[in-house]
């Protein structure tokens, strides 16, 4: 009836292939063959009880990953920054402040946050081919007395692993919640949320977790819940953590809707808790220290470096390689992905041209993966020999 109306006529919308190419970048990485059916299962309505039991299953595999008993422990509807989002505006509040450990892009994005929620953003920054030592942080500490210290476990733009054992305690010497980025390190390294003393953390899935972006855990200790539970100031909406714990039922008694939770991405994350549940994270951690160990090795016996010196702060989802003199980043990653297939990343912020950021983890934490790396990586170099560029 109102066709005469249209001032946009509708577009053409042709079907596209598009052949997969290995992901082998700081992430997204590929996923579990069952995620990919798991996406496909049918929709849930925001009140029907398999949502309900879905969420229950989905937050006891959580406990799990992040080894917690606290009951505070959900996902947000979101990638990454979501968690991020969240820790940051429930538990630090306008004018408070929080202590930003520096030396990768992720901290400069909490930064960047803190600053519009109105927090006393404080960053402590060391070069980026390193990670914090326990001391210096603690001098930090004892000079800010933030009411949070915010650091990153595993820096993909940096390719570092930063000690967090020891750390909560320090923290909570000096009355500071401690609140962790877990996304490129969760499953692929330990991580004890309790014994460690974390007080918030948050991952996401497309990374070793080999799910699909889109769906962000996030965990809070007694500490932690406290302060959300006895805060003056109110948190965006969408990321109250009061109100999504109801939706989440995190107590035991509260079935309720918040938001309308995508299910393909509910069924996704289960489906990869059920994965590595059945794994188990012992053998998933040692799965993935054994395959970058032979990934390391390889790179060595072709006399490539890596940016990061100390071994002990190498992380091993994803390794930073710095190429002999003369060789362009970005053409040799283009080269790998148009010869190869093959996709792998440049540095990105302080590591932008210094290295390439190759992530071997999750479902690619294997030796034929490794092995295709390698074997694009080695005819990219010998193609684009020096003389060449
Ligand atoms: N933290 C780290 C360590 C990351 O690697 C990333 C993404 N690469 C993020 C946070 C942000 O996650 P997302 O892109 O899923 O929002």
């Amino acid at each position: 009836m109102y066709s005469t109306n249209l001032t946009v006529p509708a577009p053409k919308i042709v079907d596209r292939q598009f052949k997969k190419p290995l992901l082998c970048g700081p992430g997204p990485c590929d996923v579990w063959p069952s995620v990919a059916e798991a996406l496909t299962k049918p929709v849930l309505s925001p009140l029907c009880d398999e949502l309900f039991n879905v969420l229950d299953d989905i937050r006891a595999g959580m406990k799990y990953l992040f080894q917690t008993q606290s009951n505070l422990v959900l996902a947000m509807s979101g990638s990454g920054h979501t968690g991020m989002e969240a820790l940051i505006s429930n538990l630090v509040a306008p004018k408070e402040t929080m202590l930003i450990a520096t030396r990768g892009i992720w901290d400069e994005r909490a930064y960047e946050m803190a600053k519009r929620y109105g927090i006393n953003a404080v960053t402590y920054r060391i070069p980026y081919n390193r990670s914090f030592s326990l001391k210096e942080l603690e001098t930090q500490l004892s000079k800010h007395r933030p009411a949070a210290l915010f650091i990153t476990h595993g820096d993909s733009s940096t390719g570092t692993v930063q000690k967090i054992e020891g750390l909560g305690e320090l923290c909570h010497k000096y009355g500071t919640l401690l609140l962790v980025d877990t996304v490129v390190s969760l499953v692929a390294v330990p991580f004890f949320m309790d014994a460690w003393g974390v007080d918030g953390v948050y991952t996401s899935t497309q990374k070793a977790l080999s799910g699909p972006a889109g769906i962000s855990p996030v965990a809070f200790s007694v500490r932690a819940e406290e302060k959300i539970n006895n805060r003056k100031h109110d948190p965006p909406f969408y990321f109250d953590i009061k109100l999504l714990a109801k939706q989440w039922n995190c107590y035991g008694n509260t079935r309720c809707y918040h938001h309308t939770l995508s299910p393909p991405l509910i069924w996704a994350l289960r489906c990869c808790l059920q994965e590595v549940c059945k794994e188990t994270l012992p053998k998933a951690w040692a799965k993935h220290a054994a395959t970058t160990a032979y990934f390391h090795k390889r790179l060595q016996q072709m006399a490539l470096e890596f940016l990061i010196p100390n071994p002990e702060d190498r992380l091993t989802t994803v390794t930073t390689v710095v190429l002999p003199k003369g060789y362009d980043y970005l053409e040799v990653v283009k080269y790998m992905i148009k010869k190869h297939n093959v996709l792998i990343f440049p540095g990105l912020g302080p590591t932008a041209g210094k290295s390439l950021r190759v992530g071997i983890m999750g479902v690619n934490s294997t030796i034929e993966v490794v092995d295709d790396v390698m074997n694009a990586l080695t005819d990219a170099l010998r193609a684009l020999t020096k003389s060449s560029l």
